[in-house]
């Protein structure tokens, strides 16, 4: 069974809510929506305070090429346009909505009949990808890079194939699998109007095999669509990495960057992301809901919940059962690469995957050793890096020698961390490294 070539690790799976059905989380009382849900430039206002908005109206506009509007998922009155610490940690501004009752734009197709390209015989690669821009479709895995960029290959580059992330490697997490078991003919729709847009005949869905009932059902499904084909893996973190996933079942080798997919041929989606262009194309439907895992070893009921953005993530937890007493941490995102949040009332965004509350002894952080040159986070590193000398270059702010060894290749994983022995916190460091040195490539080609 395919994989990818080298490093990655093997984190207990601990896939709590597999089995529960995608619930619809309570609207809120409240809806706040950061302007800052995707990568790019911020979105914005066309709205202000007292304006009355429906479910589907556009609160925030996109403010260049890669950027991506907001639009309300829910029905009332702006309240203010302020400011709110995000799940990024940041302060970031913010439109907050007073909810009054559901109404929806008439605009929207909010009825459950699937609508298949045979229905649209008119549709173009422009159209499609017109309508994905103007719905704000980003990227759902957690990377919310505006979807309508990916879709437009750059000059010079052709795209080959589509390559489907229905991986979900990510420990806990469970938002994809279920929506790959109960919206199977839409996400397989979304993959066929990706394929429409970027003009290729072949997409492959890549699955790992510890989700035997999806591969299941989407081979069976997927029959009805020509040139779309599932692809089992072998089950390893960090496979849902774009280059890993593009290696794992193409075997091309995605250069370092900053090269991306497109210049192996490939342009790679995540399964919701296909949902929510099916929605954008054949429903009109903005992005404006989600489904999202709210997990952990002490929650009372983990559930993955379809949530409007803009969501208090506290609301959630509440429908789960409560805050455990034994809460050690709360991460927004996954254990391997979320990040933990400041505070419960950060709402639910475009890019929320997950929510998972660590009781008090997974989260507590095993006493820092010095380093013992074991050398199994170089084995462990996907990218290929020496997470040893990029996390200790970072501490010391050696920024020549951190960029000399590719700190901006590192996708961020957590695998070095995961596996080091001496607990070293490697993650935060080269996080920062990274960040650091981007920074400084900018500001160079800024005066280039
Ligand atoms: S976080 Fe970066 S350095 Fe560490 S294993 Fe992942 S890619 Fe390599
Ligand atoms: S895994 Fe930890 S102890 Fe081993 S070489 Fe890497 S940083 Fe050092």
């Amino acid at each position: 069974m395919k994989t990818f070539r080298i490093g990655g690790v093997h984190p207990a799976e601990n896939k709590l809510s597999a089995a529960c059905p995608i619930k619809k989380a309570a609207l809120p009382k409240q809806a706040v929506f950061s302007l800052y849900q995707h990568i790019g430039a911020p979105a914005k206002p066309v709205v202000a305070k007292g304006d009355e908005v429906k479910v589907g109206t556009m609160l925030a506009d996109a403010d260049g090429f890669v950027s991506a509007p907001v639009f309300s998922s829910v029905s009332g009155k702006v309240a203010k346009i302020d400011a709110i610490v995000d799940a990024s940690g940041y302060r970031r501004p913010a439109i907050f909505v007073d909810v009054e009752g559901d109404v929806w734009e008439d605009s929207i197709d909010r009825s459950e009949t699937l609508v298949t390209l045979k229905d649209r015989p008119e549709l173009t690669a422009q159209d499609i990808v017109a309508k994905v821009k103007a719905a704000g479709v980003v990227g759902m895995g957690g990377a919310t890079f505006p979807c309508h960029v990916k879709l437009s290959p750059p000059p010079g580059s052709k795209a080959e194939c589509v390559v489907i992330n229905g991986v979900e490697c990510e420990p806990y997490l469970t938002a994809d699998h279920r929506l790959m078991l109960e919206k199977p003919d839409e996400i397989l729709v979304g993959v066929a109007l990706i394929m429409k847009a970027v003009q290729v005949s072949k997409a492959y869905i890549g699955i790992e095999n510890n989700k035997p009932d999806a591969i299941k059902l989407m081979t069976e499904k997927a029959a009805a669509y020509p040139g779309i084909e599932i692809v089992p893996l072998q089950v390893k973190y960090p496979q849902g990495g774009e280059k890993q996933l593009v290696q794992a079942i193409t075997g091309r080798e995605v250069p370092a960057p900053p090269a991306i997919p497109i210049q192996v041929g490939a342009v790679v989606q995540n399964v919701g992301t296909a949902y929510a262009i099916y929605e954008a194309v054949m429903k009109n439907k903005p992005l404006l809901e989600r489904v999202i895992t709210v997990t952990g070893k002490s929650v009372k009921q983990p559930t993955n919940f379809l949530a409007r953005i803009g969501t208090p993530m506290s609301q959630l937890i509440e429908e789960c059962g409560g805050l455990p007493e034994d809460t050690g941490k709360v991460i927004g995102g996954g254990p391997m690469m979320g990040k933990a949040l400041m505070n419960l009332d950060v709402p639910v965004c475009k890019g929320s995957s997950g929510l998972l509350i660590m009781n008090n002894k997974e989260a507590r952080r095993g006493e820092i050793q010095p380093c013992i040159r074991c050398a199994k986070c170089v084995s462990a590193c996907p990218m290929g890096l020496e997470p040893y000398l990029l996390a200790t270059g970072s501490a010391l702010k050696n920024w020549e020698l951190v960029e000399e060894n590719d700190i901006t290749s590192c996708i961020e994983c957590g695998s070095c961390q995961f596996t080091c022995p001496s607990n070293r916190p490697m993650l935060d460091n080269i996080r920062m490294g990274k960040s650091t040195v981007m920074a400084m490539i900018r500001a160079r080609n800024a005066k280039k």
